[in-house]
């Protein structure tokens, strides 16, 4: 008997054997040729499948840039920054995962290459790797495997997407990263989808796959093997285009999925689900489930695509117009709502530099609605106001976002008289600071750590229209902002003809106002088109349409 095993034998013999953690399954999705193309759809897409079969899905986002988090990134540049309830600035892929999964994910879920440096250069500056020589590979790579397990833990599947193109330099410690866990997980606990673009070259009418067959090359270079392959095309492929990929990739061609430019993106799960992939990559995962229930997204995709007799005219004062990824939620949220009220919804863009006191009424009135998104800085706030003031002033339904309630606060007191009245973002010396700093945010204005974020109680006066159009007495609603309403102007605020209408529960902070006598003039500090659901629209968007379209 060799030395020292009889006492192992004393230690377990009659102990329960130990319990063994359930394995999540990964499904990763990566991109090669292009960016932009619909990984995060994808990936979201997939989720939703895999959680209509009754399976937990979570999923996170890896991202290339140094930046820590999505919040000091540039709108007009980046698209909208997605703030969880947990209050994490994140990347507006998040929003589509939340919005197809239904699920409100947490900063886990954004995993940003700065976030991952931080916490090693932190680690080592602790002195946490004893005197070792710390280097992408392990150290980092460790901490981004780290990082996905903590995401997924608990959920039967995670998955993972990795931002960007496959062989950007940038993104190689992504890609080594998930080639470990797979060597770690082993076979059957993952698999792979590579979303390629393949495109069509007019003069010869042809589709042309060689950029995706380098794609896929590349990740074999890098010690990948992807189990399917996504194929992005701006036209209907016809079927050899499977056959070719296949071939030349090795893909099979039960794990290759075509997918054209779709009418509404709330179609794509549903040509997932009929091309097979979702079942194919279960195969992979060894997971047998029930079949999906997928009635909802096909009434989604009816309403969505089917056209109504009327139609609501929205105007969006704003003022990041060239990129309209930055009001990306807000969109979906208007959209949502239009659906459920069974009408077309036409928005129009007013750039906030062209609006003044004197021609809002001119270049608003032929509009059903008026919503104002939120925004940071001077340029475009007059405009802003300028249309508060319009819509309070001619009834016209109003939804204020952030912003769009301090520019609605600012307006409507000036009307009292105090014609300087200002927010100190925009006028710090101004004589009434009706939008203000409060104390404890005070000299930290310029940095990420003064910011209010995440979801935040707010409870509402009863018997407002608030509280009729939420039917709640206290909500939660997720925030992303510095600036508060000055309640040493709540005179002039009500005098206006505005009722506070939603505070913080200890009484501090205004989240809420309204028009008195008003049919809909509503305005949140909070951003609730972040909750908004594709199937489920936030009732503050649901009661604007609905107000829109009485006009
Ligand atoms: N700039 C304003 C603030 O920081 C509003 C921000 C927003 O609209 N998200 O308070």
């Amino acid at each position: 008997m060799p030395k020292g095993s009889s006492s192992l034998v004393s230690k377990t013999v009659g102990k329960k054997p130990p319990k063994i953690k359930k394995q999540t399954k990964y499904l990763f999705v990566t991109g090669g040729v292009l960016s932009g193309v619909g990984k995060g759809i994808t990936a979201a897409s997939l989720g939703a499948l895999f959680k209509a079969r009754g399976l937990k899905v979570t999923i996170q986002k890896c991202d290339q840039y140094l930046n820590v988090d999505a919040g000091t990134l540039n709108p007009a540049e980046h698209g909208e920054c997605f703030v969880t309830n947990d209050g994490a600035e994140t990347d507006l892929d998040l929003g589509h995962y939340e919005r197809f999964l239904d699920v409100e994910l947490t900063g886990k879920s954004s995993l940003m290459t700065g976030r991952v440096m931080k916490k090693v250069i932190d680690k080592e500056r602790a002195g946490g790797y004893l005197g070792k020589t710390v280097q992408v590979v392990p150290h980092v790579v460790d901490a981004i495997i780290e990082e996905i397990e903590e995401c997924g833990r608990g959920s039967d599947v995670h998955i993972v997407e990795v931002g960007g193109t496959v062989g950007d330099i940038e993104g190689l410690h992504f890609i080594e990263a998930i080639r470990e866990l797979e060597l770690r997980v082993g076979r059957g606990n993952y698999t792979h989808i590579h979303v390629v673009y393949i495109p069509f070259l007019g003069t010869s009418k042809e589709l042309k796959t060689k950029p995706a067959q380098h794609a896929v090359l590349e990740l074999r270079r890098i010690g990948l093997l992807p189990d399917m392959i996504g194929a992005r095309t701006e036209v209907d492929a016809p079927m050899k285009v499977i056959d070719k990929l296949s071939l030349f990739t090795g893909v099979s061609p039960e794990g290759i999925v075509l997918l054209p430019n779709a009418d509404t993106v709330y179609r794509v799960p549903l040509t997932l689900e009929q091309s097979g992939i979702a079942e194919y990559a279960l195969s992979k995962l060894n997971i047998k489930t029930k079949t999906p229930e997928l009635s909802p997204w096909k009434n989604l995709v009816k309403k969505a695509t089917q056209g109504f007799d009327k139609t609501v005219k929205i105007g969006i004062v704003a003022k990041y117009l060239d990129n309209e990824d930055t009001y990306f939620s807000v969109i979906e949220a208007l959209k949502s709502a239009a659906r459920t009220n069974n009408t077309n919804l036409q928005f129009t863009w007013v750039d906030a530099e062209n609006v003044n006191v004197n021609n809002s009424s001119d270049l608003l009135k032929s509009y059903d609605g008026i919503l104002v998104p939120g925004g940071f800085g001077k340029r475009g706030i007059e405009g802003k106001i300028a249309a508060a003031q319009y819509a309070l002033k001619s009834k016209k339904p109003y939804l204020g976002l952030c912003l769009g309630l301090q520019v609605a606060v600012i307006g409507a007191v000036r009307t009292t008289g105090l014609n300087d009245a200002n927010s100190t973002e925009f006028e710090p010396k101004t004589s009434d600071p009706v939008v203000y700093i409060m104390e404890a945010q005070r000299g930290k204005e310029g940095t990420g750590g003064s910011m209010r974020l995440g979801g935040y109680e707010c409870v509402i006066k009863p018997s407002s229209l608030s509280q009729r159009v939420y039917g709640a007495n206290k909500i939660i609603e997720r925030h992303r902002h510095r600036y508060e309403v000055n309640q040493a102007y709540k005179s002039q605020i009500e005098e206006a003809g505005l009722l506070i209408s939603g505070l913080s529960p200890d009484g501090t902070l205004v989240e809420m106002i309204e028009g008195k006598d008003h049919p809909y003039f509503l305005a949140t500090q909070a951003h609730p088109e972040f909750l908004s659901r594709p199937m489920r629209p936030h009732p503050l968007f649901y009661g604007f349409i609905k107000a829109s379209l009485k006009t």
